[in-house]
């Protein structure tokens, strides 16, 4: 039996931020039945994992106990990597250095800017000194393998609070950062405040500082290898490599995808209904997942490995297709494989539309 990825939506917050759309709900009061059902679930499957990964949510809102009974009822490969996103107000060194003993190997902070002022107007519950304490408690309770996830172009953020961001964050014992841009969701009250919109950076803006960010963490040893994550040597997401591999994955909790014999499946958003099924219910959502077009678009975001044109059907055409692209800057080519470059990235799905239409 070949080992699969394991998600664990883990549907839980302290509030709710008001940029965010993940599924999420503040009563903490059912965190215990939650983690009978994801139990349940994987037992069902019979879940053998070689990368697992809690997002949310916060799944650092469950105990360590709670985590470990979870990970005790996966079969886990040997040297697996096992993620868990944490945020840095919810965490204590007894805490990290429980978590560690239970399985969990990888911790990704959700720290998002060190600028007090742009965490206030995301609305986040930590403050930049918590956020640097927490990957030191981290660090020192023993993990080796510790992610930041950073956001560019927020509301009022500037070239030169992110360089202070990024400054210090380089600083800090880190094998891996995400840098995402925040998006404006329509189902949000960033989206449905229009008061929000003057105070974010403009298209040129953006671009300047998604491009500052890249060069940034480059000069500081973190390699971009994906259009919005950058790691240490050695330190890529293995289970996010999965996804943009298409390689198969389980995905257990409300609002978790699965990717299981080319079927992509979603479980419904909702909690109450996740903890009273025998067995979660999950909605088809694409019956031909990983096919042709999807595995070019899933691995041209992969800025290192790329798209290795010998490797599949129509690759003299897409090649041709990219020449001009190539001599624009926006892509580049190393053997059979062509890739992006940063400022390609800025234009990724244009490129992808050009090339594989
Ligand atoms: S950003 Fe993170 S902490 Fe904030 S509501 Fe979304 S999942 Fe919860």
């Amino acid at each position: 039996m070949i080992p699969k990825g394991l998600y664990i939506h883990v549907p839980f917050c302290v509030r709710k931020c008001p940029y965010c759309d993940f599924y999420s709900e503040t009563d903490l009061t059912l965190t215990q039945p939650y983690t009978e059902a994801v139990i349940r679930n994987i037992n069902q499957r019979n879940c053998y994992a070689d990368t697992v990964y809690f997002g949310g949510g916060t799944p650092s809102l469950l105990t360590a106990k709670q985590i470990e009974n979870i990970l005790s009822a996966v079969k886990i490969a040997d040297g697996a990597e096992i993620t868990m996103e944490c945020n840095p107000n919810t965490v204590t060194e007894k805490y990290l250095r429980d978590i560690l003993s239970a399985g969990v190997n990888r911790i990704s902070f959700g720290i998002q800017s060190l600028d007090d002022g742009e965490l206030k107007m995301l609305g986040r519950i930590h403050d930049s000194q918590t956020a640097v304490n927490a990957v030191q408690l981290a660090y020192e309770a023993g993990f080796r393998n510790i992610s930041a996830d950073l956001m560019l172009c927020t509301a009022n953020q500037t070239m030169y609070s992110l360089g202070n961001t990024l400054e210090k964050l380089v600083k800090l014992p880190l094998t891996h950062v995400s840098a995402y841009m925040l998006k404006i969701e329509p189902d949000t009250p960033y989206g449905r405040n229009d008061s929000i919109l003057p105070l974010l950076p403009d298209e040129d803006e953006t671009a300047d500082m998604y491009l500052f960010a890249v060069k940034k963490l480059a000069e500081n040893g973190f390699e971009q290898y994906e259009i919005s994550n950058f790691a240490k040597d050695g330190f890529e997401s293995r289970h996010n490599l999965k996804y943009w591999r298409c390689e198969e994955y389980y995905g257990i909790g409300p609002s978790a995808h699965s990717f299981i014999d080319g079927v992509r499946r979603a479980c419904p958003k909702n909690l109450q209904q996740f903890i009273s099924q025998e067995t979660q219910t999950e909605l088809v959502t694409e019956e031909n997942g990983g096919d042709y077009e999807e595995q070019t678009m899933l691995s041209l975001r992969l800025t290192k490995e790329g798209l290795d044109l010998d490797k599949i059907s129509g690759g003299d055409e897409i090649s041709n297709r990219a020449k001009p692209l190539i001599n624009a800057g926006l892509m580049k080519r190393d053997g059979s494989r062509l890739m992006l470059t940063a400022e390609g990235c800025l234009v990724s799905n244009e490129i992808i539309c050009r090339l594989i239409v």
